[in-house]
């Protein structure tokens, strides 16, 4: 099979290299300066092998693929009950940046949109911002196996520039569902969204959760394995907004995609995929990405579903 996959990665690079829609992100002015050329393909194995292709050490900033694994830190901060009483896990079926709440409860519907993503930094614990910063880059360099960044330009640029997330946040602190301290919440979210990744370090992260929350190339545990189903099960349900159901039926594994142009995805116990290239789709998630995605769980029978069957 792994021979297989190799050359399968091979072929669908060569294939959607070709393949010319979508539009690179501009609304935070310092994503437009991604080349739409760039394409990486990479597949870590929970046995550790690695399989690749295209522009796998490019790196690139991981935005929304950030909010599954803080989603991961506040229940390891702060338990189950408490984090469900700030944000649900129903699918919202709305763009990631919608500004809604649920009626009744006043929560954010879940945590891979912006508002339940934000309510969700804003509980992450620490003395203060540079702590509440460190204990996020720690959590992502456990799932990584090196240390990881934060690209100042492109966090200044969202900062300048993300008035639709400070209404969010404004939205949600009106209902005190979040603390005072706006700015230093939103500037810890922008912090995270502005994390560089490249396409391996995303395919590690995968398969770091498809191993049920050991980096396989380290064997450093990165979450608590009681907290690793729930991070699958909203990546799942909400991961990708208001494609999650087309998502869930086509490819049907729980992933998380970013407007950098990055997107993973989980096989648990098998792998994590990881696919790089800047050009989006009207939902915000990269058009190769999710062509790749499709592919990949076509030809190998990856559906959680079939996995079901096929045992
Ligand atoms: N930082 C981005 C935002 O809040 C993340 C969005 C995304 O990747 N879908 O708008």
């Amino acid at each position: 099979m792994y021979e297989e996959l190799q050359k399968t990665l091979e072929e669908l690079h060569a294939r959607y290299l070709g393949l010319t829609e979508g539009k690179v992100a501009s609304y935070i002015p310092e994503l437009s300066k991604a080349d739409p050329n760039w394409f990486g393909i990479v597949v870590v194995t929970t046995d550790g092998q690695v399989y690749g292709v295209g522009d796998r050490n490019k790196y690139f900033t991981i935005q929304s693929i950030s909010k599954p694994f803080v989603y991961g830190l506040a229940l390891e901060d702060h338990g189950r009950e408490f984090v469900s009483s700030k944000v649900g896990v129903e699918p919202s079926g709305e763009a990631f940046n919608a500004i809604t709440l649920d009626e009744r409860s006043k929560r954010p519907h879940n945590p891979m949109i912006n508002a339940g993503a934000i309510a969700l930094t804003s509980i992450i614990k620490g003395e203060e911002a540079s702590e509440r910063l460190n204990r996020v880059l720690d959590m992502f360099s456990r799932y990584v196996g090196t240390e990881v960044y934060v690209n100042m330009p492109v966090f200044l640029s969202e900062r300048a520039t993300g008035h639709r997330n400070r209404a969010i946040a404004y939205l949600m602190r009106n209902f005190n569902m979040i603390g005072p301290d706006i700015e230093a919440t939103l500037d810890l979210y922008f912090q995270q969204c502005a994390i560089m990744m490249n396409c391996t370090q995303m395919a590690i992260m995968a398969a770091t959760l498809a191993n049920a929350g050991v980096n396989p190339l380290t064997g450093v545990r990165a979450i608590e394995r009681t907290y690793v189903r729930d991070v699958l099960s909203v990546m799942y349900t909400c991961g990708l907004y208001d494609f999650a159901g087309e998502w869930a039926c086509n490819v049907g594994l729980p992933a998380k995609s970013g407007v950098g142009g990055g997107i993973l995805a989980v096989v648990p116990r098998r792998m994590g995929i990881g696919v790089f290239s800047p050009p989006l789709d009207e939902h915000g998630h990269s058009v190769r990405g999710i062509k790749v995605c499709e592919e990949l769980s076509r030809r190998f029978r990856l559906h959680i579903f079939d996995l079901l069957m096929d045992a």
